[in-house]
């Protein structure tokens, strides 16, 4: 069905508005606070009395930015731990399993909200899993044929009303119900064939009531995120998830009807709409927004746009440099000459996947930040460019000029492009990225290693504990000399090292105690890197990270873990396994630079980390990790572009890792466990061991692997280190029992899914015993 509705009938829309904002505050206000809830030292009031005052200041500090406050530009788009969850608490679908802490309306408080989130004893919490292609986690929902929907949290009209109270009126954002369905796993009991889609229009009921409930509150727009409308990655193929918009939005844009509901602004990101842009045009829906950094722009008018409001989001949501100003007008410009009723401009995704401000950088290089650009910073280009839709180009002639100087500016400065180091990479040879034949390998690590079967290893980390932290704040501050600091970490390194020799494993590591973060230790000693203070973006519920900044072409200036692996090595007759980050996941969570191809830049990356291999092989060490987690993740969203990313990433591993000896093994950890599509892509990696999460989804991957006729080792990590919950023997056991059916022997490994560096040594210590324990007892079995 086509729009019929005149534009002049559409509510109010602001000429720029920002698809989302972060949610954890300036200085991690909500992380502090929640954690203080879960470890017992502040009450569910207080925490939302810090929520409400967080949300406040954000609206306070919005309109100060220049977003407007009488027609909906701020979104409402909080969140204590996950969108997705909320979106699971707002229809009352709490899996089974948790049915205990809902109440008789099926509402779930702070403190079961929570649970779900984290679980707890046996009951495990949802699976946690990568937000398109973003570093952000999302909890996936269980949606089984008995799943029973209702409103079950009016937590959207609330904090809608709540910025009504502060004369705000605010847009408020849910992920849409194709969304939500699309990203939900079928419950287990779930009959084969069944796709959580297939309960599309049990769940309407429940949108609809939300969108009358918000109406009725005054909210004049509301956004409904739905990103699955961009992938060919999910599991339902797109025309599915064509059909199920078409279905879902006959429901709540054509049958309920304005002013029934609030307008409705489909918001689009992480990708080119292009393929799906025709059915939200033929939707009665009455705005679209539009990823205009990862997708273009419709070059001729589409009809079904002509009576709505399209959001051009043409400020990278996703990225920190500042924006071309004159560029991006341009294309608003020209996004206004097809037919749509009206344009604003708009961020492309929420702004949740950068941090907050340059404002609280003092210590960032000035030029380098004249580069840049945070989420305030992209606030006040989206009320630049505004000003400029509305106003003409003259009314920003001064900002223009300035933006484009900064691009300008990049382009030249020193460190941008060096030289040498392009050379080094214009001159590698085919040789460079090719190892020998893998069964000669095996031999020669064989005879080196002399492992037991189903050997034991962890995955780097160990507990960062707080006089870990507590000590390199110290020495942050100058207050702790390089010395005593040192000293410091060599003596967690002895404890570890102490824990796994009484714990039996048989690769050792040295923990890591020395790293910030797997990337961000890597940028500091990397030249071509830069890092914030205070740039922090959530990773999952109250967890952040601080991406460093790629900036320049990439070199190793010295050595960079050499020194801490062959101190470790000393201490143990037990091989010590190296550690590094391996370049795509360097690139995929750093900020990188948009100037060049990311290849280009994963090479370069790669170049350096294979100068670090060399020496570690040079000091004695016989095994080296280097950590893909990020591999999946990087995944473009269209199949068009699989192969290419694919190529790249995978060569890029390759080269860093192909300059060893035979019998030095590589091994490789890739955290998540959805390689259907990548499978051809880890066997190109060439690893020899890869580890793998696969507890939560107990060991299903195994299969997948077997399958594919994969011919070098795995370790499925049998301990679910997200959750604080510590694994029985019998549990793990039963792990390996099915992985050893599933594999050959001399292809397992056995470890945990993930680095421990979250947990506290109370949930490690005997979890690793019970995984050792488990181990002895299938052995002696064999
Ligand atoms: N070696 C890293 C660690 O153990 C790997 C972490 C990860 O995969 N995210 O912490
Ligand atoms: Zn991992």
């Amino acid at each position: 069905m086509t729009s019929t509705t005149p534009a002049s009938t559409l509510p109010e829309f602001p000429a720029g508005t920002i698809l989302g904002y972060p949610r954890i505050g300036p200085r991690r206000e909500l992380k502090k606070a929640i954690e203080a809830f879960w470890a017992g030292k502040t009450s569910a009031e207080e925490v939302e009395a810090v929520a409400a005052d967080l949300r406040k200041r954000t609206r306070t500090h919005l309109a100060g930015l220049g977003l407007r406050t009488d027609v909906p530009a701020i979104p409402s788009a909080f969140s204590f731990y996950d969108q997705v969850l909320d979106a699971t608490n707002l229809v009352g679908a709490v899996p089974a399993r948790f049915a205990d802490l809902v109440d008789a309306e099926g509402r779930l408080d702070l403190a079961g909200y929570s649970t779900v989130a984290r679980g707890r004893g046996e009951d495990l919490p949802l699976e946690m899993t990568k937000w398109f292609d973003t570093n952000y986690h999302y909890l996936v929902p269980e949606i089984g044929p008995e799943t029973e929907f209702r409103y079950a949290s009016d937590r959207t009209v609330r904090e809608f009303v709540e910025g009504l109270a502060d004369d705000v009126l605010t847009r408020p954002v849910l992920v849409g119900p194709v969304t939500y369905l699309a990203l939900a796993k079928p419950t287990e009991t779930a009959p084969e064939g069944f796709t959580p889609l297939d309960r599309l229009a049990d769940l309407l009921p429940v949108y609809a009531t939300v969108l009358r409930e918000l109406a009725k509150a005054g909210a004049t727009w509301v956004q409904l995120d739905e990103p699955a409308l961009v992938s060919e990655s999910l599991d339902v193929p797109l025309d599915r998830v064509r059909e199920a918009f078409a279905q879902a939005y006959t429901v709540l844009a054509t049958e309920l009807a304005r002013p029934e509901r609030p307008a409705i602004l489909v918001a689009a990101p992480y990708a080119d709409l292009a393929e799906s842009l025709d059915v939200v045009a033929a939707s009665d829906v009455e705005g679209v927004a539009l990823d205009l950094v990862r997708g273009a722009a419709p070059t001729a008018a589409v009809p079904g746009l002509a009576g709505k409001v399209v959001v051009g989001g043409v400020i990278d949501g996703h990225n920190i440099w500042r924006a071309d100003l004159s560029a991006k007008l341009e294309v608003l410009e020209r996004l206004e000459t097809l037919g749509a009723a009206q344009v604003a401009a708009g961020t492309s995704t929420s702004l949740f996947h950068v941090p907050h401000t340059l404002d609280d950088e003092p210590a960032l290089d000035a030029t380098l930040k004249s580069w840049l650009a945070f989420a305030d910073q992209k606030v006040t280009e989206i009320v630049t460019l505004a000003e400029g839709l509305s106003e003409g180009r003259e009314a920003i002639h001064t900002q223009l000029l300035e933006a484009s100087d900064a691009v300008r500016s990049r382009a030249t400065a020193p460190g941008v492009v060096r030289p040498e180091v392009r050379e080094r990479a214009a001159s590698l040879t085919e040789d460079a990225f090719n190892r020998g034949p893998f069964a000669e390998r095996k031999t020669a690590q064989a005879e080196r290693l002399n492992l037991p079967p189903l050997p034991t290893t962890t995955i780097g980390s160990f507990p960062q504990t707080p006089e870990i932290r507590k000590a390199r704040a110290a020495h942050d501050k100058g207050e702790l000399s390089t010395e005593q600091y040192e000293e410091e970490m060599r003596a967690e390194i002895r404890r570890v090292v102490e824990l796994q020799e009484s714990i039996g494993l048989d690769v050792l590591v040295h923990g890591e105690p020395e790293r910030n973060d797997m990337v961000q230790y890597f940028a500091e000693n990397l030249d071509g890197f830069a890092v914030t203070q205070n740039g922090w973006v959530q990773s999952y519920g109250s967890r952040c990270t601080r991406p460093s900044i790629l900036w320049g072409d990439v070199s190793r200036p010295a050595p960079i873990t050499v020194g801490w692996t062959q101190y470790t090595q000393s201490l143990s007759s037990k091989p010590v396994k190296g550690m590094l980050t391996g370049p795509v996941t360097i690139l995929a969570w750093s900020f990188v630079r948009d100037d060049q191809p990311l290849s280009d830049t994963a090479n370069q990356v790669a170049l350096a980390l294979r100068d670090e291999i060399t020496d570690l092989e040079e000091a004695g060490i016989a095994i080296v990790q280097v950590d893909e987690p990020a591999l999946r993740e990087l995944l473009p969203l269209k199949e068009k572009d699989h192969a290419a990313y694919l190529d790249w990433s995978v060569r890029s591993f390759r080269l860093s890792t192909a300059g060893v000896r035979p019998d030095t093994q590589i091994h490789t950890h890739l955290c998540y466990s959805e390689f259907g599509q990548i499978v051809g892509a880890i066997d190109g990696l060439d690893a020899d061991v890869t580890s793998i999460e696969a507890a939560r989804s107990k060991m299903e991957i195994l299969a997948d692997i077997a399958n594919a006729g994969y011919p070098r080792a795995v370790g499925p990590g049998v301990y679910d280190i997200h959750s604080p919950r510590v694994p029985g023997e019998d549990e793990v056991e039963e792990l390996l029992t099915a992985a050893v059916k599933a594999i050959d022997l001399d292809q397992l490994w056995v470890n945990p899914d993930c680095g421990l560096k979250t947990r506290r040594y109370a949930e490690v210590t005997p979890s690793l015993e019970s995984i050792l324990a488990a181990t002895r007892a299938v052995r002696a079995t064999l």
